[in-house]
Parts: C-alpha cells; sequence; structure tokens
C-alpha cells in the first residue's frame, strides 16, 4: 500500500479480488485494541542494556493466511532510539511488536511497522500460492528473559491479534554478536543519537569504484529531505549518516527488461508486477548491512537513473539515485511512508474498492479518514465554517496555497470516493509541500522519537 505512484494496471492486479475470508484466527485469537496501546513509564535502566537486540523471523502465507517462523537473533551495536519512548502509542502499521518482560510479564517496549509480506497479500499470487519474507524486529536489548509477542490486524475487524510468541533466553549461547563490517560516514549530524531520529542510507548497486557517486547521492537525499517543511526546520532533531558497502556489479536489476545485476541487496524493479515498484525482499541482509551505523530508519539509494523506489512503515524507503525528473521528491514521498506511515493522498481513476480502506473503518494512517473516527484525526485543525466535505475547485487552486483550507477532500488512499485527505495537494500524492496535516503528524513523530 505504500508504493510509488503505481500504475493502473498494478491497482487492477493489486485489487483483483484476494476474497478476505474467516480464518480460524478470528475467533481464537487474542485482541488487543487501540485504547490499550498506552505509553507507559518504563524504566529504561532497570530492563535494557545500551545495546540493540534483533530478532528475525520468516513471515509466510497466501491472501488469506499469514505466519510466523523462527530464524535467529543478533546483539547488534548502540540503540538508537529514544530510552523514554518505549511504548509507541499511535497505532500505525499491519503489525505490531511487543517485549514483554518474563519476570514481571510487563510490556517493556512496543512498536508498529508494515511488510512487503502483507501487500504481496493483494496480489492476485497470493490466491495462488504460499510465499515466504525474510522479516526482523529491532529493539533495545533487555537486560532479562523475555517473549517476543507479534499481532497483526484482522483484515475485517482490523484490530491486532496476537499470532506468534516466542520465549528468548537472553543466556541463550544461540544469540549471534554483533561486528561492524562497513564504513559509516556522517552526511548530517543535528544532535545526540538518543534525543535524534537517526537515518541510515545504503547504497545498493554500486560497486567498490563507485563509492563517490554514492556519497554524492547521499548528500543529494540530504538536501532533499531539507528542502522540505517540516524537516527544514526539524535539521537539529535528525542525523543522517551512510554505509558505505559495495556491489559485485553496478546497476539494478530490472526483470521485466531481461536485465539482471549482481548486488549486495537484491533490489529490483518490477515488484508485484509493476514497473516502477523497486524494492528488496532480502530484508535480512537490509539489516546487516544497516548495523555498520546507529539507526531507527533505514533508506536504500540504488544506483540507477531508472524512476522508482517504494516505502514501508518502519521497515524501509527505497529511491534511485540517479538524478532523473523529480528525484528529490520521490525520496521524500517515500521516506514520508517509511518514516511513519503516511498514506497515498492520491487517486487511482475508477477505483473504488480497496482491500486496505474498507468504508467502514478508520484508516490508520494521520492523513487519511473515512470519518468513521474523525475525531482522532485533523478535525481540530479545520477552521469554523470550513464545509465538510470540502469541495476542490479550479479557482481555488489558482489561489495562493496559503489560502486553501484544511479540510476534507474527497479521494485519496487510491480510492476516488468515500475517502477523504487534509489539502488539495500534499506531497503524498502530487510530490507537492507536505499538506499541513501531514507536517504536524511528523512533528509529533519526532517529539515521540526524540524524547
Ligand atoms: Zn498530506
Amino acid at each position: 500500500m505504500k508504493r510509488l505512484l503505481f500504475s493502473t494496471a498494478l491497482a487492477t492486479l493489486l485489487f483483483s479480488g484476494c476474497a478476505v475470508q474467516s480464518t480460524k484466527s478470528d475467533k481464537a485469537q487474542e485482541c488487543i485494541t487501540l485504547s490499550e496501546i498506552s505509553e507507559q513509564d518504563i524504566d529504561y535502566d532497570k530492563y535494557f542494556t545500551d545495546g540493540t537486540f534483533r530478532f528475525d523471523f520468516h513471515h509466510y502465507g497466501d491472501c488469506n493466511s499469514e505466519n510466523y517462523a523462527f530464524d535467529g537473533m543478533k546483539l547488534e551495536g548502540q540503540w538508537a532510539g529514544s530510552h523514554k519512548s518505549l511504548i509507541n502509542p499511535f497505532g500505525y502499521g499491519e503489525q505490531l511488536f511487543r517485549i514483554v518482560d518474563t519476570e514481571e510479564q510487563k510490556v517493556i517496549y512496543q512498536n508498529g511497522y508494515c511488510t512487503l509480506f502483507n501487500e504481496w497479500q493483494t496480489t492476485a499470487e497470493a490466491q495462488k500460492t504460499t510465499r515466504s519474507y525474510p522479516e526482523s524486529l529491532i529493539f533495545p536489548c533487555p537486560k532479562r528473559d523475555f517473549t517476543v509477542e507479534i499481532y497483526a490486524r484482522n483484515k475485517k475487524s482490523k484490530l491486532f491479534e496476537k499470532r506468534y510468541t516466542y520465549a528468548a533466553s537472553i543466556g541463550d549461547y544461540n544469540i549471534e554478536p554483533f561486528t561492524p563490517e562497513y564504513e559509516a560516514v556522517d552526511i548530517h549530524i543535528g544532535g545526540s543519537i538518543e534525543h535524534s531520529l537517526d537515518i541510515v542510507l545504503l547504497p545498493d548497486g554500486f560497486t567498490a569504484e563507485e563509492k563517490e557517486k554514492f556519497m554524492t547521492a547521499c548528500d543529494a537525499w540530504r538536501n532533499a529531505l531539507f528542502a522540505y517543511e517540516p524537516f527544514t526546520s526539524e535539521k537539529q532533531r535528525i542525523n543522517i549518516r551512510a554505509v558505505w558497502a559495495p556491489s559485485k556489479e553496478s546497476g539494478i536489476s530490472i526483470p521485466g527488461k531481461g536485465e539482471w545485476k549482481k548486488t549486495l541487496l537484491d533490489c529490483r524493479f518490477y515488484t508485484f508486477g509493476s514497473e516502477r515498484y523497486q524494492m528488496t525482499s532480502e530484508f535480512h541482509k537490509v539489516r546487516d548491512v544497516a548495523a555498520s551505523a546507529p539507526y531507527e530508519s533505514i533508506f536504500i539509494l540504488t544506483n540507477s537513473d531508472k524512476y522508482g523506489g517504494g516505502g514501508i512503515y518502519n521497515y524501509y524507503g527505497l529511491g534511485s539515485a540517479g538524478k532523473t525528473g523529480k528525484t528529490g521528491e520521490v525520496y521524500v514521498h517515500e521516506f514520508g511512508h517509511s518514516l511513519m506511515g503516511l498514506g497515498d493522498e492520491y487517486v487511482e481513476k475508477g477505483n473504488t474498492v480497496s482491500e486496505f480502506y474498507p468504508a467502514d473503518k478508520e484508516p490508520w494512517e494521520a492523513n487519511l479518514t473515512t470519518f468513521v473516527n474523525f475525531s482522532g484525526k485533523w478535525e481540530n485543525m479545520i477552521a469554523e465554517g470550513t464545509p465538510i466535505p470540502t469541495p476542490v475547485s479550479d479557482s481555488l487552486l489558482r489561489l495562493p496555497d496559503t489560502q486553501w483550507p484544511i479540510g476534507t477532500y474527497e479521494g485519496g488512499g487510491y480510492l476516488e470516493k468515500g475517502i477523504f485527505r487534509p489539502w488539495p495537494k500534499c506531497m503524498m500524492n502530487q510530490l507537492y509541500d507536505f499538506c499541513p496535516v501531514c507536517q504536524a503528524a511528523i512533528r509529533k513523530y519526532l517529539d515521540y522519537i526524540c524524547k
């Protein structure tokens, strides 16, 4: 759902009818509601070391079912996240995980995320076969034994259900210590690791001789991000580092054109049949490379001039490093997805039904509403007297954008009707400036991350 401006052809493929059926889990699984997901005071030093714990698994299934299988555990470098914000309260994401202290049976860490697997579940292929994707969680390293709990949203109710648990012993000799493999380079340092958003930029498809080219691309990525509010005025709360990790061959695989490259992260175009949807399914490898720098958010720059990319919440963002067309804007659009799960505000013409956004459920994304539960969204930012829904006209668009009212404009989340966005234009639809609602949501998220 976090794909880059994908084609109508892909939309047809994606929404062509993976009928959502009840699964065994509908009744049997333990549900948690968003009201139970609240911030608590956790004494970081009591429960955690300064390190990062990594839990690897495989996420597999078909269009109707999802399961998880253990893969391994690693101890990585310094924890780059906040020592205060340990229970993510936003309710963003299709998946959620909790770390529970065994001795006290207390939730000591919680975060939400989305996955490529969940997007694959909506493709026609998922109706015919099962498929497995490597996935991975990172969290501050617990001092004592703990349980990893993974929750997924019920496809009908959209409530989180507990789907998987793994009891980990901190003394387990299978926990692999991490040794940084690659060089980390500072691109922009705004503040301390603990109180800043730490972004890591990773290369794919750059050979050992192309280090300069990658570093230039990293500077361009930084400049693109800081060209847009709210990031322009939040520089002091953002750190950007690059990890230099060369590939064997130069360029990126384009399977639909028969072009294949041996690259470190195996990024490729034509994900789920969409030429422009450029992603990798090798997420464990992505984590291996990222761990050479302290990080909370991953963005991959590929050595390609071809337009394309993607971004998935708390997973990774990706964009072509080549300077073709609107490269900078694409970076920032995808980062909006990968940082905090902002929804796409654009419309796929003729698209009337979406498995992602059923009409009777409120989207979890901060910048979309179906009016099922609008009070939790941007209602308090709308001036009195603004018509709801808010009409958009050519004469309105001819006015300076400072005169556009914050409202509820119909169309968004790939749908023409029944779903509403806050402003006529935004980075999340037309690669315009972020709308005031997206800007406010990003600032609020940075407040949480940088606490
Ligand atoms: Zn927006």
